[in-house]
Parts: structure tokens; C-alpha cells; sequence
């Protein structure tokens, strides 16, 4: 994969995490809460591993959320 900003080849790499993994539209106040918030995105779920692109240069990481399923690495 290409990084979006400068076009260079990104590093592939993995993220994981023992709790779930979720993306917000507010700042949390407590984060453990977070899977349960209306607006939260679940990126992952408890002990997932996801694979994801990192560019150095630009310290930028992508992850494809789009199907989490087909991301989680076996
Ligand atoms: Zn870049």
C-alpha cells in the first residue's frame, strides 16, 4: 500500500490490543466505556490483531476498518 499523503510504500505491520478497539467523535471521559457509546466505531474486537500500513516520513498509519472481519489476522 501507497501513503495517501507523500505516495510512498508503506510499512505493513500489526495492532493489537486485549480490549476493544474504538474510534470517537468526542474526547472520552472514561474509555472503557467506549464500545458502548452511540458514536463510537468498533475497530476490533477484545484480543484482535489488525493489520495495518504505517509510513515513517509522514507518521501516518491506515487501517482498513471497512470489513473488520477480513483485517483481523488469524
Ligand atoms: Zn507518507
Amino acid at each position: 500500500m501507497n501513503c495517501p499523503y507523500c505516495g510512498k510504500e508503506m510499512t505493513k505491520g500489526y495492532l493489537s490490543s486485549r480490549d476493544p478497539l474504538t474510534w470517537r467523535t468526542k474526547k472520552s471521559a472514561l474509555p472503557v466505556l467506549d464500545p458502548l457509546a452511540k458514536d463510537a466505531v468498533i475497530l476490533a474486537g477484545s484480543g484482535t490483531v489488525l493489520v495495518v500500513h504505517h509510513c515513517e516520513d509522514c507518521r501516518k498509519f491506515v487501517i482498513d476498518c471497512a470489513d473488520g472481519a477480513h483485517n483481523e489476522v488469524k
